[in-house]
């Protein structure tokens, strides 16, 4: 019994667009074998296990021939219980779908299809021009400009001339001459619109607009790479009404921005969703010290100092390893360094914790020094190795009542060859408009001298999320500086967000 083969398409380029179905499958699948178009990215959503094979095509060097590809989803529906091929939009539009399953029936094998959103029509969309339009364009062609033999495909150019409809050629930016000779010759207008996509729906989408008469020239001065498509047809013009993606304010822009640990920075997605291309650079990763707090005696101390989420987290996860009771903790006051570290204890239970307003070291301890007597018993959990910074808040605590610094987690640096693998990915990101978004010093102190090996980064522009960081940027020679208002994730978004819209107006 053999296990099943999913064919899923995995839509035109943005993430976003893939389906609930295909997302499912992709977090599911024992095996999944996928193309040159799907982003790698989608593959870090996959079990850790997971077999995942490239089959895709590098400038016309077949890596794998059809019929191996076919006789591979067969081998490894034999040793898988759920085989997920990924392909590029959708399944059945050029993507050879159709021979795969049926040879998957052929062998009996089980197989199902996962429609996928197909450029041919959202790359368009993206693009801000309609597929259809009423009173314009009552239909599309959608063909491929090529045949088996990489020559122009047989198209019928006479009856594509003739009407109204939309035609869509995938496949076709190196037959965009004969396509446009073609369709002159078969009578089409010399002055209906025309456009080229580039990477539709991805943060370095770029559209070329012109006429039949005009666009090989134009295409020459401004060449855009595949994948690409070709659209022909009135609702071209509607462009300039309809385009959406390319006036987000983060639209062309690449951004750098510093992590550390797994988890996704919360500010990553939204800055995508303004249009911007993130790459979230891993610059440390945080290692809990399970025994931190083995030895604690809680009824001891008055106070518990939590500066960051992850103490929050690292902290309850010691309380459960040890089965303390949290009643044991009842008169206890918490103190959060910020709103967002007492939201975190909130999701505990604990709901009494004291934060000043602001996200700052001197207005914790401003709001420490009210709360503390010299009879009070402190409890600081923390990140390691301590810095400076953070050593002179102890200093000024223990002026007042005794203080237990425990180390809890620790920010370890990752290799600097990784490092540096993932700074040169970033920086062949072709897009020349830029921002290095940092969130702590150590990102900065580990990561500037590598980005300065690998790229100039006097036009990019530098955010900082607080004091600490941009002095550390200083320290460093970085002077022209952009800081969040406040030192939170939320506020360096605003910060990014407002900075990108004023230049976004300045140039309009
Ligand atoms: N099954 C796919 C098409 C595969 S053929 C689909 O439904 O979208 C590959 C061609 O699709 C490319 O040569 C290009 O013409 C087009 N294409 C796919 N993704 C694209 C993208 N993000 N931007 C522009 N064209 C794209």
């Amino acid at each position: 019994m053999s296990g099943t083969v999913y064919l899923v398409g995995g839509g035109p380029g943005d993430l976003d667009l893939l389906t609930c179905k295909a997302y499912r499958l992709i977090k599911e699948a024992d095996c999944i074998v996928y193309d040159r178009l799907i982003d790698p990215k989608i593959l870090e959503k996959a079990k850790e296990n997971c077999e995942c094979i490239y089959v895709g095509k590098e400038n016309h060097n077949h890596s794998m021939k059809q019929e191996d590809i076919n006789q591979l989803l067969v081998e490894k529906a034999y040793i898988y219980k759920t085989v997920v091929r990924l392909k590029g939009g959708d399944v059945y539009v050029f993507g050879r779908g159709g021979e795969e399953a049926l040879y998957l029936r052929e062998h009996q094998i089980l197989f199902e299809i996962v429609p996928g959103i197909s450029s041919a029509i959202a790359g368009l969309s993206y693009a801000g021009i309609p597929i259809t339009h009423r009173g314009i364009a009552g239909g599309f062609h959608v063909v491929t400009a090529h045949n088996k033999s990489d020559e122009l495909a047989e198209i019928d150019f006479h009856a594509m001339a003739k009407s109204e409809d939309t035609c869509v050629f995938l496949m076709g930016l190196t037959k965009l001459t004969e396509i446009v000779s073609h369709l002159i010759e078969a009578g089409k207008a010399g002055d209906t619109e025309i456009a080229v996509i580039a990477n539709a729906t991805l943060p370095t989408q770029q559209v070329l607009t012109s006429t039949l008469a005009h666009v090989i020239g134009e295409f020459e001065q401004h060449p855009l790479s595949s994948p690409a498509l070709i659209v022909v047809g009135r609702v071209v013009a509607l462009r300039d009404r309809l385009n959406f993606q390319e006036e987000k304010p983060l639209f062309g822009v690449k951004i750098l921005l510093s992590k550390v640990g797994h988890t996704a920075s919360a500010i990553g997605e939204r800055l995508q969703a303004l249009g911007a291309l993130v790459c979230e650079v891993q610059t440390g990763l945080l290692q809990e010290n399970r025994e931190a707090l083995d030895s604690i005696v809680y009824e001891e101390y008055t106070h518990i100092i939590v500066t960051s989420k992850n103490a929050v987290h690292y902290f309850m996860n010691s309380l459960h390893k040890n089965k303390i009771d949290v009643r044991t903790l009842h008169a206890i006051t918490f103190v959060a360094i910020g709103p967002a570290t007492r939201a975190c204890l909130e999701e505990y239970g604990i709901y009494h914790a004291i934060a000043p307003q602001i996200y700052h070291q001197d207005a914790l301890l401003a709001c420490l020094q009210e709360q503390l007597q010299p009879n009070h018993h402190i409890l600081f959990p923390k990140v390691a190795p301590l810095n400076e910074e953070g050593m002179a808040l102890e200093q000024a605590l223990e002026k007042i009542c005794p203080v237990k610094v425990v180390a809890l987690y620790e920010n370890i640096p990752v290799e600097k060859s990784e490092l540096k693998k993932q700074i040169e990915q970033y920086a062949s990101i072709p897009l020349t408009k830029e921002m290095l978004v940092y969130t702590c010093s150590s990102s900065v102190r580990r990561s500037i001298e590598i980005v300065r090996q690998v790229q100039e980064i006097s036009c990019a522009q530098i955010f900082s999320i607080g004091d600490k960081t941009s002095e550390t940027l200083r320290t460093y020679g970085v002077d022209a500086i952009i800081q969040s208002r406040h030192a939170t994730l939320d506020s360096l978004f605003d910060t990014i967000k407002e900075q990108a819209e004023y230049t976004q107006k300045r140039k309009a």
